[in-house]
Formats: structure tokens, C-alpha cells, sequence
């Protein structure tokens, strides 16, 4: 959510940097642009509403040598999206860009208009700029005035910010909203993501909460909370320049679908799926009763699979929680019960503030997450990460993928230290488990056939159905299709569709359905028919090929048969390219779709 890039360093055109950094956060979701940069000893403020595109037109003719700028994508949560409400914001003698949201703005804007000030946004943004002017009329030292500022604002914020008498430094603060900061020896950089970066290092630091960073051409220093200097560690990302362009494929959702199979590989050995070493980085699985796990969106369906293959396999009670709701309900706990969240970035709001009351309690969590080091994976007890590499497209797809899959490796783990599994049961699973990157490998390679994507893309309603664990891999096959081509979609428990929702059901709709389950074949099949009779067109996608031919399925879509742990991990592929080819059929915009931002951090 949002884009933040700053630069200040040797002399270059700063508007290519700043522009060329907001493009390649674009995938975080954004819909207004601006740059703010010094030019003859003046701050000059170019902003659009809508795509990066707008700004470009606005500053094509500009060729600016310069030392200092800073870049902002606005995801809008106060004031609609416009020129006026875009970043930078600027109140007398202080630019600024911010990520996040200031929840007591109000009343902060109130003091202020009191002082004489008056705002030209509605955003709570431009209210920590006039805070800053204000204080910086009765005091000189910046870092006096920011640690002053931090600790009256509440809420999340990543802040990037100029002043006006002091051109040789650019400063940074950040409170529950991701910010790095890029390091050289003559150019230094503040972002929300490595990408932006990337073309110019690959060195970077971690900023803690409240910190504050004061940044020059040849050096960074960072202050804690108590404003003493700390030496934040230089990291080195492993993100290659290579690794944040999508060619040779059209989109990036694309090529992270199509990377899915080597990075499953990756995951197996990094991990050393089946060997002790996995256990090595975990608590003790098999002391627990219960397990909550909570996420959002697709990491919350990623959870659902997780909960039916642990109560299966690893007989632990789980359940699986929206983190938005969990925070404010009654939730009950033990000594043995573990927490899992799970989460992309590691910057999910929700996710976080849960994370933050689960540990107040004592409780023991563990978190699944890609991003190195961001706020979830240094605050939980225990991390595994995802090994996904960046994801550029907003609706996630390789992620979710090793999400299920280090889950179904947790899940194997706990069934072995609690003593559940035959060693002829571990020997069917571990081969099956490690046969898996080549099948899936075959089946990308494979792709899907358009047929059932063009029936989809000319439907305004579509259902998914299943039964079990089918259903849960079916809700992510469904948002995903929301996601990406705008569909109106719906997953339902196949055999609850009856009890009401089969009223929707008309003549041509499309309703997916996921069989995997032997156990649950003929009930789902007789759902299947029940829809069929009301005039629905049916996609099958099934590892049992006889049940294509039944005279209920239109179109069929059969995936190799695998071990029952792992099967949804070939059939969650199958819905990506579903959902794809559809909104590309559609023309929709697939690596950016409408209203959806990549890491959501605020609430
Ligand atoms: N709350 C701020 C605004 O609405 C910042 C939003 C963002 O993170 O882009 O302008």
C-alpha cells in the first residue's frame, strides 16, 4: 500500500529516479502520483491523480540535475484521490510523503487551525506537515522536532521528509509502516521496497519503530526512540535487477505462476523437507491442543487448506480467523495453544496488531512470511519464511502457493513428532512430496485450456463448489478470479449451495467445481447435478479422470493424482491461470487491478 522513494546524493536527473523508483512500487497499489525536488535552491511539487503515466506526461519536458527529491504513490484512506490530496504535502517550510495512517489527525488539525494555519487537503497527512512548520518555528534542531512530532501523533506512519533550511539532508521516520533505507558511498535512499531501489544497491538498513534517520550524500545515522544513536545492521538483498522485470511474459502475475515449480523445489531443500532440520526452527509441535491461525485474504484461505490437513494428519484442533475480527472477539487460549499468522509482506496491519495482543498474553506464535526482516517476521516468536522472492503482481499467486506448501510440511512434521504416521505413510508422503516440483513443473509447462476462461469471461456470476479441503483451495480460486477480472464470484461448501443459494443458480452460469476427495466423489458429483438441472454450465477440475465423462460436466480439467496432503497444491495453479486467462480475455489490468493494494497496512 503506498510507495515511498527519497533520494539525496551526487547530482542526477532526479525526476527519471524518482518516477522510474514509483514505477517499480507500483504494484503495491496506488491511484495518484507525485515528486517533490530541489531545484535552485527551491522545492518544486508535481503531482497527479491516477496513474504514474499522468505524472510522467506532466514532467516529460523537465530535465533536472539535483541533489535531493523525494516520491510518493498514494493509496487514498483520507479524502478522495486527487491533485490537492496527492503527496508531497507541503505547509510552510516542510515537504513530506507519507505511508500510513494518522488516526488522531482531527484534532492535531484543530490545535493547528487554532495557531493560524489553514490546510489545502483532507488528509490527515498534511496535518503531521503543519505539526513540523509549527515547530519548527520555536526550535532549530530537526531531530528535537521530529521525536516532539512522533510522540504526539497515533496511528502508522513511514514519513519521508525535506526542510526547507536545511537542503543537505533528508530525514525519515517510521511507526508500524515498512521503510528501508538504501545505502552507497555518494547516494542514499529511502524506500518502501527494495525494487526501487535496486538499480542503484542492494545494500540496505532495517528501520525499528520510532526510529528516526537523518540522511546525507555520504552517510546515514539513526536514532532510537530515546533519540540515542544505534548502528542498524547493512543487509544485503538477494532481489536481482533481473528478478523485478517480467519480460519474457506479459505480466508478472504470469511469471510468478510460472515460477512456482522451482521455487516449491527451493522450499523442499532450503528446508530439508523429511530431516530433523525443519523441527530445528520451530517449537515443540507436538505439545499443542490448539491451533488459531490468522491472516488476511488469500494468507487467511492458504490457512483454511493449513486447518484441514492439520486435523487430518496432525489431530490438532484448528481454526482459522480473519485478523480484522480477531482482534476484537473473545478468544480462548491455553499453554498449548499456538498462534500461526501468515502473511506475505510481514506488514499486514491486522495481522500485526493481533500478533502484538496474542504476545501481551504469552502465547506462543509462530508466523509465516516472505519479506526478510519486515515488522511480523522480527516481532513473532518463531518465523518461517517463503523463499517466494519479490511479488510484483497485487493478487498474490507463487506466495499463496509456498504458503500451503510450508504448511503442509508443518503439518507432516507435527503428525511425525507426534508419533501419527506409519513409516510406510511417511515413505508415500516424502516421495510424493518430492516428486511434486517436477509435476508441477509439467503441468505449468502445460497450461490450461482457454476454453474454460472464455466461457468465464463472458459470465457476469460465477460459483466455485467443493467439499473439504476442495472447498477451502476453491474460496482462493474465487477471490482470485474477483481479484484480476472483476467476475462476481462465490465459493460455497458444495453441498450447502441448496440451503438458499441454488436460487441464483440460471440458465449458462458457470460454476467450477473441485473434486479431489475420494471419500467425497458422489455427494459432490449429485451437487454437480443439482446445479447442471437448473440450468448451470459445469467446469470440472478433478484428479479423477473416469468422472470427467459424467453427463454432468461440460468441461473438464484433470490434474495428476498426488498424495492428498499436497494435491491442492497442483489444483491452486490450475484456478491462477483460470482467473489470468480470463482477465486477459477481459482486457483487465492484471498486474494492477482496481482498489487493491499489494501489502495492506493500515487497518
Ligand atoms: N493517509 C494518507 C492519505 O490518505 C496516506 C495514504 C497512503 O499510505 O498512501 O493521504
Amino acid at each position: 500500500m503506498c510507495g515511498i522513494i527519497g533520494y539525496i546524493g551526487k547530482k542526477q536527473n532526479v525526476i527519471d529516479l524518482l518516477i522510474n523508483g514509483l514505477k517499480s512500487l507500483e504494484y503495491r497499489g496506488y491511484d495518484s502520483a507525485g515528486i517533490a525536488y530541489l531545484e535552485q535552491n527551491e522545492i518544486k511539487v508535481i503531482k497527479a491523480q491516477g496513474k504514474i503515466s499522468s505524472l510522467e506526461e506532466k514532467t516529460k519536458n523537465l530535465n533536472v540535475l539535483s541533489t535531493l527529491g523525494i516520491g510518493h504513490t498514494r493509496w487514498a484512506t483520507h479524502g478522495k484521490p486527487s491533485n490537492e490530496n496527492s503527496h508531497p504535502h507541503r505547509v510552510g517550510r516542510v515537504t513530506l510523503i507519507h505511508n500510513g495512517i494518522i488516526e488522531n489527525y482531527q484534532e492535531l488539525k484543530e490545535m493547528l487551525i487554532k495557531e493560524g494555519y489553514t490546510f489545502q487537503s483532507q488528509t490527515d497527512t498534511e496535518v503531521v506537515a503543519g505539526l513540523l512548520d509549527f515547530y519548527l518555528k520555536q526550535e532549530n534542531d530537526k531531530l528535537t522536532i521530529l521525536h516532539q512530532v512522533i510522540s504526539m501523533l497515533k496511528g502508522s506512519f513511514a514519513l519521508g521528509i525535506i526542510f526547507d533550511d536545511d537542503f543537505n539532508h533528508l530525514y525519515a521516520v517510521r511507526k508500524d509502516s515498512p521503510l528501508i533505507l538504501g545505502t552507497t558511498s555518494n547516494m542514499n535512499f529511502i524506500a518502501s521496497d527494495i525494487p526501487a531501489i535496486i538499480k542503484y544497491t542492494n545494500q540496505y538498513i532495517l528501520l525499528e519503530n520510532k526510529d528516526i534517520a537523518i540522511l546525507s550524500e555520504e552517510k546515514i545515522q539513526v536514532f532510537d526512540e530515546n533519540l540515542n544513536p544505534v548502528n542498524r545492521e547493512k543487509l544485503t538483498s538477494p532481489v536481482s535487477i533481473e528478478e523485478a522485470k517480467k519480460a519474457p511474459y506479459e505480466h508478472f502475475m504470469l511469471k510468478e505462476i510460472m515460477e512456482e515449480a522451482t521455487l516449491l523445489e527451493k522450499l523442499y531443500s532450503l528446508y530439508g523437507f523429511g530431516t530433523p532440520s525443519f523441527l530445528e526452527k520451530l517449537p515443540d509441535l507436538s505439545k499443542y491442543e490448539k491451533i488459531h491461525i490468522v491472516a488476511c485474504g488469500s494468507a487467511m484461505y492458504a490457512g483454511l487448506v493449513g486447518k484441514y490437513m492439520m486435523e487430518e494428519y496432525a489431530d490438532i484442533e484448528t481454526n482459522v480467523y480473519v485478523a480484522s475480527e480477531y482482534r476484537y472477539q473473545k478468544n480462548f487460549y491455553s499453554n498449548k495453544t499456538l498462534v500461526i499468522f501468515i502473511s506475505q509482506s510481514g506488514e499486514t496491519a491486522d495481522t500485526i496488531a493481533c500478533l502484538r495482543l496474542v504476545k501481551q498474553l504469552g502465547i506462543d506464535t509462530l508466523a509465516l512470511v516472505n519479506v526478510y526482516g519486515s515488522t511480523i517476521a522480527r516481532e513473532v516468536d518463531k518465523v518461517l519464511y517463503l523463499y517466494a522472492g519479490v511479488e510484483i503482481a497485487v493478487a498474490t499467486t507463487k506466495a499463496y502457493l509456498l504458503q500451503v506448501a510450508l504448511l503442509s510440511m508443518l503439518v507432516y512434521h507435527t503428525a511425525l513428532a507426534k508419533d501419527l504416521l506409519s513409516e510406510e505413510e511417511q515413505e508415500k508422503i516424502k516421495m510424493s512430496i518430492l516428486e511434486l516440483p517436477k509435476i508441477l513443473d509439467e503441468l505449468l509447462k502445460k497450461g490450461i485450456t482457454y476454453e474454460a476462461s472464455q466461457i468465464l469471461s463472458k459470465a457476469s456470476d460465477v460459483f466455485f463448489l467443493g467439499r473439504g479441503i476442495d472447498y477451502a483451495t476453491s474460496l482462493e480460486g474465487s477471490l482470485k478470479l474477483k481479484e484480476i477480472s472483476y467476475l462476481h464470484s462465490e465459493a460455497y461448501q458444495a453441498g450447502e449451495l441448496k440451503h438458499g443459494t441454488i436460487s441464483l443458480i440460471e440458465q449458462g452460469m458457470p460454476v467450477v467445481t473441485i473434486i479431489t476427495d475420494e471419500r467425497l466423489i458422489d455427494k459432490t458429483l449429485s451437487n454437480m447435478k443439482e446445479v447442471k438441472s437448473r440450468g448451470a454450465y459445469n467446469i470440472l477440475i478433478t484428479t479423477k479422470d473416469w468422472i470427467s465423462s459424467d453427463d454432468s460436466v461440460d468441461l473438464a480439467i484433470t490434474v495428476k493424482e498426488v498424495n492428498p496432503l499436497v494435491q491442492s497444491l497442483l489444483i491452486v495453479p490450475i484456478l491462477q491461470l483460470l482467473a489470468y486467462h480470463t482477465a486477459k480475455i477481459k482486457g483487465c489490468d492484471i498486474d494492477q487491478p482496481r482498489n487493491l493494494a499489494k501489502s495492506v497496512t493500515v487497518e
